[in-house]
């Protein structure tokens, strides 16, 4: 039976002539979509998220519950693929994420994944269900206070992230760099070498410690996780740069993609996604 909710936004969206995929997903998961099936017969949603990135996804150590926006937003998908289907955890990072999807060990990925046209060539993406940008973070010391002064230093990212891409093609829009040799397809951050120097982490806590010892002197990555290690003694650069669209990843070709993509944009139209931003302080 669809709910009131239901059969009221159904009406909605046909009086305005809108395709209703999102509010019949929600009333009804297709379970002739194999994936779906799948999920329905074990009764677990295998999502990966982040274990330690403040408002989107956290693990308490002691109880081992997630909690955060993204946290939520899985719970939600699963309610809506069957009201008994449990989430199961597991934390990724930006080096293991995509492998994980890649070997079927997880259905989905909520874990600050940007969406790149690179990217969508190897997996599914959602509608954006956050915005945020790339910004650097520097100790107080250093002196660093610009993109500008960034250069003949060394810059940690993680593994497996936009962040070095996003630096050098920022320094290059603000004529710093002149960018003869960059090449956004074929861009490697182990091996760029003029301007600015990168060191790659498996995890963001590596690069903090890094960043203390001086080892690397700056820490480049999306402004919400970089929030997570600003320290009295730190401060961000002036410049934000690279607008980061996050979604949510699923394989190629999934039939769960569709899905999911259907309740993302229901939540984004109906406030849900919103109502959750601003309850996780995002
Ligand atoms: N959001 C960026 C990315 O997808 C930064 C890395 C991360 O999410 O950990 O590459």
């Amino acid at each position: 039976m669809k709910s009131l909710k239901n059969l009221l936004s159904l009406g909605v969206a046909a009086a305005l002539g809108i395709a209703t995929f999102a509010s019949t997903a929600s009333a009804e998961a297709p379970s002739d979509v194999k994936e779906i099936k799948a999920i329905q017969d074990r009764g677990v949603l295998r999502v990966g998220v982040k274990n330690d990135v403040v408002g989107f996804s956290v693990k308490d150590p002691l109880s081992g519950e997630y909690t955060g926006f993204e946290d939520t937003l899985a719970t939600l998908i699963a309610k809506e693929i069957g009201e008994d289907i449990e989430v199961e955890f597991t934390a990724v990072t930006a080096a293991t994420r995509s492998e994980l999807i890649d070997s079927g060990d997880l259905d989905c990925v909520l874990a600050t994944f940007t969406i790149t046209p690179e990217r969508k060539k190897n997996w599914d993406f959602s509608t954006a269900y956050y915005q945020d940008a790339v910004s650097v973070l520097v100790e107080n010391k250093s002196e660093i206070h610009h993109l500008k002064d960034l250069l003949g230093k060394t810059v940690g990212v993680s593994s497996g992230s936009t962040s070095a891409k996003a630096l050098v093609q920022a320094m290059i829009d603000n004529k710093i760099l002149d960018g003869k040799n960059f090449n956004a397809d074929k861009f490697d951050p182990a091996t760029w070498t003029e301007g600015v120097k990168f060191h790659q982490f498996d995890n963001y806590p590596a690069i903090s410690t890094a960043l203390a010892a001086n080892e690397v002197q700056a820490f480049c990555v999306d402004k919400s996780i970089l929030n997570i290690y600003k320290t009295p003694s730190r401060s961000f650069i002036d410049e934000k740069f690279s607008p980061q669209e996050y979604g949510v990843v699923t394989k190629k070709g999934s039939g769960l993609s569709p899905f999911i993509d259907g309740l993302i944009k229901k939540w984004l139209a109906d406030g849900t996604i919103e109502k959750l931003i601003k309850e996780n302080n995002l």
